[in-house]
């Protein structure tokens, strides 16, 4: 079991990650094994400071088993190179790991059924901020209803992790007007909150609650 592993403090960088892959690999927890060419884990570091996670694999992606290819990769290195991201500085994932046939949202149950596998990524990366791609993505990880036209760039709290919100960069190749700005701005806004420079989601929150109460 992947959380087996991870709870391994002792095992190397190298072993949580063949072990993952072997995890989600043989995964068969939902019906989404059988229409996948290859499931996709993530890509990145496992000391990456910042977490990017989509909805799912789409049609690039399950061919090539890496999150983020063909023309949603190449807008989202576009606005990580403006953000002065580099490929190295996040963790990529999504929230399940194999492609919905004709790329439909994944069900609520299916979403349970890979959560197993995106908490043993959480637990391993420990990111300190997360940014969520699509409304999707985001009303999962804050278990509410999210429209990313509304929120996209408000800095949440999450735990102790900053989540913000944005567009998908599919919404860009789809032709969405505000989507590839808006992405390259909130990449930034998760660069300034690593650097210190913005304040975190749990401070911003409480800033928040002060003005409301004041
Ligand atoms: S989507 Fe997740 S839970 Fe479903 S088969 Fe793929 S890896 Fe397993």
């Amino acid at each position: 079991m992947t959380s087996d592993l991870v709870a391994d403090v002792t095992a190397s960088p190298a072993r949580l990650r063949r072990e993952l892959e072997r995890a989600v690999r043989a995964c068969t927890s939902c019906g989404l094994y059988g229409g996948r060419t290859t499931p996709v884990v993530g890509e990145g570091p496992f000391d990456a400071r910042l977490m990017i996670v989509g909805s799912k694999p789409r049609r690039h992606e399950d061919l090539q088993g890496r999150p983020f290819a063909g023309g949603t990769g190449n807008v989202l290195d576009q606005a990580m190179q403006v953000a002065g991201l580099a490929k190295q500085d996040a963790y990529l994932t999504t929230i399940v790991k194999c492609r919905p046939g004709d790329d439909r949202p994944a069900t609520p149950d299916e979403v349970e059924a890979c959560a197993q596998h995106f908490r043993a990524q959480l637990r391993l990366v420990k990111p300190e901020v997360i940014v969520a791609l699509g409304s999707f993505a985001a009303s999962v990880l804050l278990r509410r209803p999210i429209d990313v036209g509304r929120v996209a760039g408000y800095r949440f709290d999450l735990q102790g992790v900053t989540l913000i919100p944005t567009y998908h960069p599919a919404d860009a190749v789809r032709g969405v007007p505000q989507a590839a700005g808006t992405l390259r701005r909130d990449l930034s806004a998760a660069k300034a909150v690593l650097d210190g420079r913005l304040p975190t989601g749990a401070q911003t929150m409480a800033e928040a609650r002060a003005r409301a109460v004041g």
